[in-house]
């Protein structure tokens, strides 16, 4: 089991459930070539994927495009179904920095076949996270800076104002759709920039005032 860690740890809270936003920067869509879309594209990963900031991840040999995802990750403190706006910012508790690890190849050859991109998504230290900030130290401005390197050469910069689903319609969305529960975690997406990165790659990852990621990969 999984738990988060927390700035100003108060309790113990196991993860649970991983819900992630595809394509919720119309840059990062646009680079892979997709439309942006109307609604949010959801998909998952397991609380088993996660590793903290200072842990390595590990390149899956059955992949030659392993990809950063630098992602604001709302977590959610209560159980929250079917949200209203207000319900929706209430069950948010806390923001932490996450990287959503991607192995692209896979990911577009699933697309291509029409099947499910889990394997895309779900393995071993595919989720890396810092500790989670809660709302009642920090208050989300709504623009702060979101940014990544690799080998200290800037990839990804951009602002979270730059989301086409704000966190509160996020967790609208998914509420309606399936129950969300006190140690949820949602990825909010990436914006443009993602690349590919190869053992030996020191991956450092930022979110003004939210926190920052430093890891690196390994065979
Ligand atoms: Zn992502």
């Amino acid at each position: 089991m999984k738990y988060l860690k927390f700035k100003n740890p108060s309790e113990q809270v196991p993860v649970g459930k991983l819900v992630c936003v595809g394509r919720n920067y119309a840059a990062h869509a646009k680079e892979l070539g997709n439309d942006v879309p109307e609604f949010p594209i959801i998909f998952l990963k397991t609380a088993s994927n996660i590793i903290y900031s200072g842990e390595s991840v590990v390149h899956p040999t059955y992949s030659q495009d392993l990809q950063h995802e630098v992602e604001l990750v709302l977590y959610i403190g209560e159980l929250v179904k079917n949200a209203n706006n207000e319900q929706a910012e209430n069950a948010i508790q806390g923001y932490t920095v996450g990287l959503d690890m991607t192995l692209r190849d896979l990911q577009f050859e699933f697309k291509k076949k029409g099947e499910p991109w889990t394997l895309a998504k779900c393995f071993d230290t595919a989720a890396v996270l810092s500790e989670v900030v809660l709302k009642k130290d920090y208050q989300l401005r709504g623009n702060e800076n979101i940014s990544l390197s690799v080998n200290g050469i800037k990839k990804q910069n951009s602002s979270i104002k730059n989301m086409i689903f704000s966190p509160g319609e996020i967790v609208k969305y998914i509420s309606a759709r399936m129950t969300l529960e006190k140690g949820d975690l949602i990825f909010t997406g990436t914006p443009e920039g993602v690349s590919r990165v190869i053992a030996g790659d020191k991956i450092e990852a930022e979110i003004e005032n939210i926190g920052k990621i430093s890891t690196h990969v390994i065979k």
